[in-house]
């Protein structure tokens, strides 16, 4: 069995334990709000936009530490990595899952990227330690086993709104990602995680705790190589000054705009011609 066919196995499990406790009725407010001004789906998946996704947002803050808050910070970057991707090729089509402080449930996150064919999901969050002096950023796969003890804490903290979206109970979630999730979206998504984290390793200067895996809800269902990306620790004081910093998240944004740019020259069927980037 290959490592990618035994993740997507490896899902299954664990899955079930971390997001079938918060069944409940109802869908949260705000649903499905970060998808107006989507244009049509495109005929071929994989084809359409880029999908950025700022983390957390509206009664959702992410993790806060002295008065700063995560679903700020990460909209920020989101914003600022549009505008470069925009700037270095201007054919390339990009979509937020938000543009501004709102609420989106992660389920809605990724069906958003499916319904457009995205041809991928960078998601963009800000870690929070126990350890105040924890400090570095880190690139993440999905899978069902995480990396480490601190891999799994992390995922646990990005699903944790999950109980404020009240979860379908019967949500078709594990045969979904049985049917969806093939080894070539696996591979692909590895090898966008490693341009990333090249990317921002190379630019950032601040410390690199690696290419990780772990069950975050919101890669679940990707049919699109698709990474997220933990670009700093708010909870650390200087890196939170760093991370507030314009200079710094333009920085950020430059860094994740080469690495997206560089893989979507290596994996687009049709490049776009506007895209500055290729030689
Ligand atoms: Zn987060």
């Amino acid at each position: 069995m290959t490592a990618a066919k035994r993740n997507v196995l490896m899902l299954l499990i664990p899955l079930v334990g971390a997001f079938g406790l918060s069944a409940c009725a109802g869908q949260a407010p705000g649903a499905d709000r970060g998808a107006k001004g989507i244009s049509p789906a495109p005929a071929v998946p994989g084809e359409g936009p880029v999908v950025i996704d700022p983390g957390h947002g509206g009664e959702d803050t992410g993790a806060v530490a002295a008065g700063s808050s995560e679903s700020h910070l990460v909209l920020a970057v989101a914003l600022k990595l549009r505008k470069a991707l925009a700037a270095q090729a201007p054919g390339l089509p990009v979509v937020l899952t938000r543009e501004s402080d709102v609420f989106v449930p992660l389920k809605g996150r990724m069906e958003m990227a499916n319904r457009v064919g995205a041809r991928l999901f960078i998601s963009i969050h800000a870690n929070s330690g126990q350890r105040l002096a924890a400090r570095g950023f880190e690139t993440y796969l999905l899978s069902a086993e995480a990396t480490d003890s601190e891999a799994h804490r992390v995922a646990l903290a990005e699903n944790s709104v999950l109980e404020r979206e009240g979860m379908a109970a019967q949500d078709p979630l594990f045969e979904t990602l049985l049917s969806l999730a093939s080894a070539e979206q696996l591979r692909q998504s590895e090898e966008l995680a490693g341009a990333v984290h090249l990317s921002l390793a190379q630019s950032l200067g601040t410390e690199n705790r690696g290419v990780k895996q772990a069950p975050f809800y919101v890669l679940a269902r990707a049919q699109m190589p698709s990474v997220l990306v933990e670009i700093g620790f708010i909870t650390n004081k200087a890196e939170r000054d760093l991370l507030f910093a314009d200079a710094y998240q333009e920085k950020l944004a430059q860094a994740l705009a080469t690495s997206i740019l560089e893989f979507n020259s290596r994996h687009a069927a049709h490049p776009q011609a506007g895209d500055k980037s290729r030689p």
